[in-house]
């Protein structure tokens, strides 16, 4: 009986995702934004400000069926491109203290610090753990106690919630050997980077739907109020963003430029309450953070409060840290790319000497970067 009931479900859930990657839908929409992108008094440049949806256009060749005054620019969403070799150094220099297990998630372990990648250290020898799930690190710090087990804690406000949940837990449990490396960034910061510089074209924005999820459509309005321009809250599904594109087209030629929630299913304006209280109880905002390619962001992302200080890796293993900033390889224009003034195809080495198998730059590391994107389903020069 339950075989059945979840073997329904799983064709429910099928059945539910496939109507948003409708083919028909998907033209239709094209269709639509085409007739209404003749009525557009400028081009439109949408800033796609996370790596997903840069990921849904060149999967499902979205960008194909967008005329030409419609261009896309791939932003900084992803927390893996974003991450400067700054940080990658501390992670493998706590790595390679001998009593410690070193645990993260996602691409990190490929991503070249100036030191090498993490996967470079556990080929010294260093123990590093992939995890699916941050809370799996309870396991691990048990299993462990005679080693300091430490997370590196990466992601947008997507994922903040469920490191502060781990931390609650490590507290609850009495675990006294799990420690956090912080680097937790935030979505609207370096967005008035990007608005701010001369060099931009960007004049609208398809945001992320799973971080306005936590923090709600609201955290967009300060930036609506100085740039007034058109911002959609997207879903990642074809047909969500071709409806989305259809939305900051319409807001442009109807010239009322708005937030709008196109993920209406799931998004509201002030987003999960409880999971924002969760982080502020054991989160605040760093003065500075230095993010790849953009410098450095005044409180544009986030550390352990003080009073929570044992359990802060920086603190911990702060003799052992290297400080200073470093630059990327010359060659590498991942810069460019998450400031939204260059395209993967722009730089001399991609599909060259950077490829997914041998990164120069994050943007190629990433499961999420725009240069994987483009190396993955087929665009090249
Ligand atoms: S964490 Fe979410 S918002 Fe950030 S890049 Fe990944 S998918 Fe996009
Ligand atoms: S192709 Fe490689 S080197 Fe060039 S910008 Fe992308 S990641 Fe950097």
């Amino acid at each position: 009986m339950k075989k059945n009931m979840s073997i329904h479900s799983t064709k429910n859930s099928a059945f539910l995702i496939n109507s948003f990657r409708d083919k028909n839908t998907i033209l239709a929409l094209a269709e639509k934004i085409v007739i209404e992108s003749k009525k557009l008094p400028h081009d439109l440049y949408m800033m796609e400000v996370c790596g997903g949806h840069t990921h849904t256009l060149m999967k499902y060749g979205l960008t194909k069926l967008l005329p030409k005054n419609i261009h896309c620019i791939h932003g900084p969403g992803c927390p893996v491109c974003i991450m400067p070799k700054n940080r990658i150094n501390q992670a493998y220099e706590i790595a390679m203290q001998k009593d410690v297990i070193l645990l993260t998630l996602g691409d990190m372990l490929k991503v070249p610090g100036s030191k090498g990648s993490l996967q470079h250290a556990r080929s010294l020898g260093a123990e590093i753990g992939f995890l699916y799930s941050p809370l799996q690190a309870i396991e691990v710090a048990q299993k462990n106690p005679n080693k300091k087990v430490v997370y590196f804690a990466i992601g947008f406000e997507t994922t903040t919630p469920m490191t502060a949940a781990l931390l609650q837990k490590a507290i609850e449990l009495k675990i006294n050997n799990l420690f956090f490396h912080i680097n937790h960034v935030l979505v609207p910061p370096p967005l008035y980077t990007i608005l701010d510089s001369k060099d931009t074209k960007v004049n609208s924005l398809i945001a992320p739907s799973h971080v306005s999820v936590i923090t709600g459509s609201k955290i967009y309005e300060p930036i609506f109020e100085k740039y007034q321009i058109p911002i959609v809250v997207s879903g990642f599904e074809p047909v969500d963003m071709m409806q989305s594109i259809l939305m900051l087209v319409q807001q442009v030629v109807n010239n009322t430029p708005k937030l709008e929630i196109q993920y209406s299913r799931v998004v509201n304006t002030n987003g999960n309450l409880k999971a924002q209280k969760l982080v502020k109880t054991f989160m605040e905002t760093r003065e500075e953070f230095q993010w790849r390619g953009l410098g450095n962001i005044p409180y544009s992302a986030l550390r352990l409060k003080k009073e929570f200080a044992k359990y802060d890796a920086e603190i911990i293993f702060d003799s052992i840290l290297s400080k200073e900033n470093i630059q990327d390889n010359r060659a590498c224009r991942c810069g460019d790319i998450l400031r939204g003034i260059a395209k993967p195809l722009d730089c001399k080495v991609f599909g060259k000497s950077c490829t997914p198998q041998n990164p120069l730059g994050s943007c190629m590391v990433s499961s999420e970067g725009a240069c994987a994107a483009y190396y993955k389903y087929g665009y090249t020069n």
